[in-house]
């Protein structure tokens, strides 16, 4: 290595580790970052209480949550947070998992590198294990279909096993995979699930148990007027995006009253041109009106002589999901609103929630559209259940989409560990130390999982791999009898994609890891000289681009 070009090429102040030092440092990073969250894996993982500079506290047993609230700033730990954020686009669950896999691979690179194995072959022995995985894990999915509601069910419990929502999970996870049933659309013998069907809205008060499935929206805002009918059955619906008001920038501007009479003629005309809108409302033959922006008084006056229910200063996204539930057209110009524009639902009610009126929109034109209303006692409550509602419905519309299941508690793990090492035995050279490094490393989940029911983590190993040979691909730890069982017979099921999805992210990552010897951050006052692209974290986008460096 050229320590001379170091000094040649970097502005001031920049900070470069190279070689060795740049692997362990990476390594360290990931480590850390997976251990933050590994004590959580699990029904009987613990939470985490993360404070923010503000003050504000999340307590969660959320992986992706975690790492995205600890605000990482190494760049080899902020690759492990993609490994996470990954993981919830994709699947919504298993966040955990996949960050806890990628610091185990990290940690038995290094072994390898103690014995003096080149990371080039480490990350191609990685590579081949990690193919040979996802060939593995085809093979023991088991198929799932819309119709196995209670197999659905329990997927949903596993999801939330250990969760805030404990208590309640079972309700939750009927509710979850009633909601998810309800959106899905099968074609073909495929089943695609938009979970952007499924809003949530939390409202603290109550109690969890008072968490509700709506089949429609809730906003949360209430009737402009208390002269406004409640309630509205067979909703012609209206939307919106225009003040009902008469501005006054163009009153102020042209009138100069004189004498009272003046005035009372500038009063009647703003009234009248306030009737005329509402007029032009009534004569769509909306029922009931969503407005985006603001309602004069005037208005909401005539508006609840028309007998109409109108709500005002919706929020942009509750429009927008207004529109794809009930069918009607945003129109932002109200002269141009016409029957065509309107949607409609069999029922829009007020109601009292904790206090609060929310409106509820029932029976929308499309089907659909459902909600999770959430309910608990606290602002923090509500937040975590909303998590372990997120898990649920990802892994439940993973595995209707997907089609494939596996058992839960760690048994994929060490199945796939398990075929690995014969596998290992077929490839020759190095790389077979890498392969066996990857199976070990899968371990970890069984392991951590052994461990926080308080098992001894060898002695279950041990019983777990004699028993796949036995038994098959379902025997896995039982974390709440701390027993060594058949998880698929104790109704611990999990979505076959939480694991293809885990075990992709993490090894790629890894991978990715493990070919970076030079890591170089640019001083932090470092003015235009910088090259292009020297600006952004290094090791991250920038780590394939850097040849000229070395
Ligand atoms: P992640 O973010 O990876 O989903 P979790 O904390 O949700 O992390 O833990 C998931 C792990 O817990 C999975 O391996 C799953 O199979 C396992 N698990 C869930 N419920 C049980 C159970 N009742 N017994 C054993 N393992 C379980
Ligand atoms: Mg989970």
């Amino acid at each position: 290595m050229d320590q001379n070009a170091q000094v040649l090429i970097l502005p001031e102040g920049a900070f470069r580790t190279t070689g060795r030092d740049a692997q362990r440092n990476n390594i360290m990073a990931a480590k850390a970052v997976a251990e933050t969250v590994r004590t959580t894996l699990g029904p009987r993982g613990m939470d985490k209480m993360l404070v923010d500079d503000m003050g504000d506290i999340v307590i969660t047993n959320d992986g992706a949550t975690i790492v995205d609230e600890m605000n990482v700033e190494h760049p080899a730990a902020k690759m492990v947070v993609e490994v996470a954020k990954t993981q919830d686009a994709e699947v919504g669950d298993g966040t955990t998992t996949a960050v806890v896999l990628t610091g185990e691979l990290m940690a038995n690179a290094e072994h390898l590198l103690d014995q003096g194995i080149h990371p080039t072959i480490i990350a191609r022995g990685y590579q081949m294990a990690a193919d040979k995985a996802q060939a593995i894990l085809a093979k023991i999915g088991k198929t799932v279909a819309l119709s196995d509601v209670k197999i659905l069910e329990e997927i949903a419990v596993t999801a939330m096993t250990g969760k805030g929502a404990e208590s309640n999970k079972e309700m939750l996870s009927k509710m979850s995979v009633k909601a998810v049933r309800m959106v899905a659309e099968e074609a073909e013998g495929k089943v695609t699930v938009d979970l952007d069907n499924i809003q949530i809205e939390k409202k603290e008060g109550g109690s969890i148990g008072g968490t509700e499935l709506i089949e429609g929206l809730v906003i949360d805002k209430e009737r402009v007027h208390s002269a406004m009918p409640k309630t509205v059955a067979n909703a012609k619906i209206a939307l919106l995006d225009a003040a009902i008001e008469v501005k006054d920038t163009e009153t102020d501007a042209e009138i100069q009253i004189t004498d009272p009479s003046q005035l009372q003629a500038f009063l009647d005309r703003e009234e009248q041109m306030l009737k005329e809108m509402v007029e032009i409302i009534a004569k769509s033959g909306a029922t009931v009106l969503f407005c985006q922006k603001g309602i004069d008084d005037m208005a909401q006056h005539f508006l609840s002589k028309e007998g109409v229910l109108a709500v005002r200063r919706v929020k942009k996204s509750d429009m927008e999901k207004l529109a794809k539930a009930t069918g009607a057209k945003v129109v932002t110009n109200l002269k141009d609103l016409s029957k065509d524009d309107l949607g409609s639902a069999k029922s829009v009610e007020e109601e009292k929630v904790s206090g609060d009126e929310m409106i509820f929109v029932r029976g929308c034109k499309n089907p659909k559209a459902v909600s999770i209303l959430v309910r608990g006692g606290t602002e923090h409550v509500v937040d975590e259940v909303e998590r372990s509602l997120h898990d649920a419905l990802g892994g439940v519309a993973a595995a209707l989409e997907v089609g494939l299941i596996v058992a839960g508690g760690g048994a994929p793990e060490i199945e796939v560990a398990r075929q690995l090492r014969e596998y290992a035995d077929s490839v020759g050279g190095r790389e077979q130390l890498a392969v066996n490094a990857f199976a070990e490393a899968l371990e970890i989940i069984p392991r951590t999982l052994a461990e926080s029911a308080g098992m001894d983590a060898i002695d279950t190993l041990v019983k777990l791999r004699a028993k796949h040979e036995k038994e098959g691909p379902d025997i896995g730890v039982m974390v709440l009898s701390g027993k060594v069982d058949d998880m698929w017979k104790k109704g611990v099921i999990e979505p076959l994609k939480i694991k293809t999805q885990a075990i992709k992210s993490a090894s790629e990552a890894a991978e990715m890891l493990l070919r970076i010897d030079d890591v170089i951050a640019g001083g932090r006052k470092s003015g235009p000289p910088m090259p292009p692209g020297g600006g952004m974290p290094p090791g991250m986008d920038g780590m394939g681009g850097m040849p000229g460096m070395m």
